[in-house]
């Protein structure tokens, strides 16, 4: 196990700067541009992928650090540059991961290069598990996988929507129902190779913000993939299901639902640290400016008003950080998320961003409610944290329950 310390170490440090530089360099002179037309920004993945950034690789070395700080520290310089970027740079990411964890060493070696392409052909992937009728409640997802077993093909049926690079992705991992019986233990994940007839983008949404981050709807009309694209394949599935099915059974069905919710303690902080990076680089720039910006003769920053409001957004996001570090350092040491660390980390920090780029847009005063100025993006962008893997109520209420010691629904 890694020793406990609150100091990255020199490896650490390298890889935060390196970062730190090309999102000071790269994604936030790219910002704008790229919120405005709310387009998938493919020269910056091409940028990210020349030196480095986007590729398996660097993700696995972060995701695989000991100490659980890499994927925390990726994930809050890269978002200090650009949510929007940033995410259409780590999308593809959140979806390796899901085979990572699931899949063979087959599949991993097969699909996951084919996910990010390679610097002069990039690529991207998209993760598919939500639905117009099951988003917090994953539950009641309804896209069905049916095995053919005379072709050894499965036939995917379903519309997914909010998929982040949806329908642009080269290879989609998709989220469906293979036993209905068994809730969300009867589901599993299938890889839809590039050019799968029967894939197509349904709508393709105009958002509040992270706007260059492609999201749409995949619709899946009998799309058949061959009977390898099971993540894990299908040994594994049917040992998994016949398990299930006893504990449905025995009456022990509560327990299968809260080792579904477990799986997302681990990768909750994540998003936390993109929020602590859009809260950070909102904070700066209004601290900044208010060292600068003179009223009455003097910096803003000397009325303690404006001073005080700038102590507390530090103090939030300095908290934030601490949270998702500790929850990061809880997932990759094993440790029981016996309070839902994970999810209180992922609540805490994505509550203050968007608190924190509000309070960022009156500091600036008018020119904080401009688009010359980028705390008004970062607004809008923080926006997202509070939504999506996991809303806020749905943090606390996997938290109140884990308190409770209740199930988890
Ligand atoms: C930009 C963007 C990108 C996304 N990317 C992906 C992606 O790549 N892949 C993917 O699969 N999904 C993705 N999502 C989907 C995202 O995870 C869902 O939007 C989210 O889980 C919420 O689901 P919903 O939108 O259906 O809201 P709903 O579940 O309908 O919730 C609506 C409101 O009701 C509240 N609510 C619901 N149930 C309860 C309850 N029991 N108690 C209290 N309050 C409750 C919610 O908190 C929320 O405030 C993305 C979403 C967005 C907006």
């Amino acid at each position: 196990m890694a020793e406990f310390t609150m100091e990255l170490n020199d490896e650490q440090k390298e890889v935060r700067d390196w970062l730190h530089g090309f999102a000071a360099d790269v994604i936030r002179p790219a910002a704008a541009e790229w919120d405005e037309r709310e387009e998938t920004p493919w020269p910056v993945i091409q940028e990210a992928a020349k030196v480095g950034i986007y590729s398996l690789d660097f993700y696995a070395q972060q995701y695989f650090d000991p100490t659980g700080l890499g994927i925390p520290m990726a994930m809050e310089e890269l978002f200090w540059g650009d949510a929007g970027i940033a995410l259409s740079i780590v999308g593809t990411g959140l979806a390796a991961v899901g085979v990572l964890a699931n899949g063979t060493e087959e599949q991993i070696g097969t699909w996951i290069p084919q996910m990010y392409g390679d610097a002069g052909d990039v690529k991207v992937a998209a993760f598919c598990s939500s639905e117009p009728d099951a988003g917090s409640d994953v539950a009641s997802m309804r896209t069905r996988a049916v095995y053919d077993e005379a072709k050894d093909e499965w036939v995917l049926n379903g519309t997914k929507t909010w998929a982040t690079n949806g329908g642009i992705a080269n290879v989609h991992v998709v989220v469906a129902v293979v036993d209905p019986e068994l809730g969300s233990k009867g589901h599993a994940s299938f890889i839809v190779p590039p050019n799968t007839p029967g894939l197509s983008q349904g709508q393709k949404f105009k958002k509040h913000g992270i706007r260059a981050s492609h999201t749409a709807e995949v619709v899946l009309e009998d799309a058949r993939v061959p009977g390898s694209c099971l993540l894990g394949g299908k040994e594994k599935l049917d040992e998994r299901l016949a398990r299930a099915r006893e504990r449905a059974k025995a009456g022990d069905g509560e327990r299968v639902k809260n080792a579904a919710m477990a799986t997302f303690e681990a990768s909750r902080p994540a998003v936390g640290a993109m929020a602590v990076g859009t809260a950070r680089a909102a904070y700066e720039v209004a601290l900044d400016y208010a060292k600068t910006r003179e009223q009455f003769g003097r910096p803003i920053i000397d009325n303690q008003g404006v001073a005080f409001q700038l102590a507390d957004m530090r103090t939030s996001i300095d908290a934030a950080r601490l949270l998702v570090w500790r929850a990061s350092w809880m997932a990759v040491n094993g440790k029981p998320f016996t309070a839902a660390e994970g999810s209180m980390s992922k609540l805490f920090a994505s509550e203050t961003a968007k608190k924190v780029t509000a309070e960022a847009i009156q500091i600036l005063g008018g020119n904080g409610y401009t688009r010359e100025y980028p705390v008004e993006r970062m607004h809008r962008d923080a926006a997202i944290y509070t939504i999506f893997e996991g809303t806020s109520e749905i943090q606390r209420l996997v938290i109140a329950r884990t308190l409770a010691g209740m199930p988890i629904r």
